[in-house]
């Protein structure tokens, strides 16, 4: 398997209870290397098109209030097989559903307030990235 990018965001809840150090810990010792970073607050709009593919559901309204609620962390995370592996690392999106010593199993508050976002295919990773990153600034 060759080497392979994700998108990450450390979402509001976990930048309100200062755990951006913990959970990238998490990453890392998984084998996912931050070749980029930046704190945010992200925007109504750009958090409305980030989720664009969830529109239609019940839940995007307060999904979007929930991500431009406080700062978030977006990086860029490289390694084998990063897109499963950062899916495995995050647990499923319920933490009442995560496996244990998955970040959403450890840290998650609820099925909004979930701590982290991973891209779920290499196809939206590239999407993903390219909506936050230049190229110049993912340094790998
Ligand atoms: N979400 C929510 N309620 C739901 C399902 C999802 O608030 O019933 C939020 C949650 O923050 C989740 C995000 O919407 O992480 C995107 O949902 P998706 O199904 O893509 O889950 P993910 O890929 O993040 O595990």
């Amino acid at each position: 398997m060759a080497t392979e990018r994700t998108f990450s965001i450390i979402k509001p809840d976990a930048t309100r209870r200062n755990l951006t150090g913990a959970v990238t810990a998490m990453l890392e010792e998984a084998g996912l290397r931050v070749v980029a970073s930046r704190r945010i607050q992200m925007t109504r709009e750009q958090a409305e098109g980030f989720y664009a593919v969830h529109a239609e559901r019940p839940f995007f309204a307060d999904l979007v209030g929930f991500m431009v609620s406080g700062p978030v962390v977006i990086q860029v995370l490289e390694g084998e097989n990063a897109v499963a592996r950062n899916r495995e690392v995050m647990g499923a999106t319920n933490p009442a559903n995560a496996d244990e010593g998955t970040i959403r199993k450890v840290h998650a508050e609820s099925i909004e307030a979930n701590t982290v976002h991973g891209s779920d295919s290499a196809e939206n990773a590239a999407i993903e990235i390219a909506y936050f990153f230049k190229p110049e600034e993912i340094v790998g």
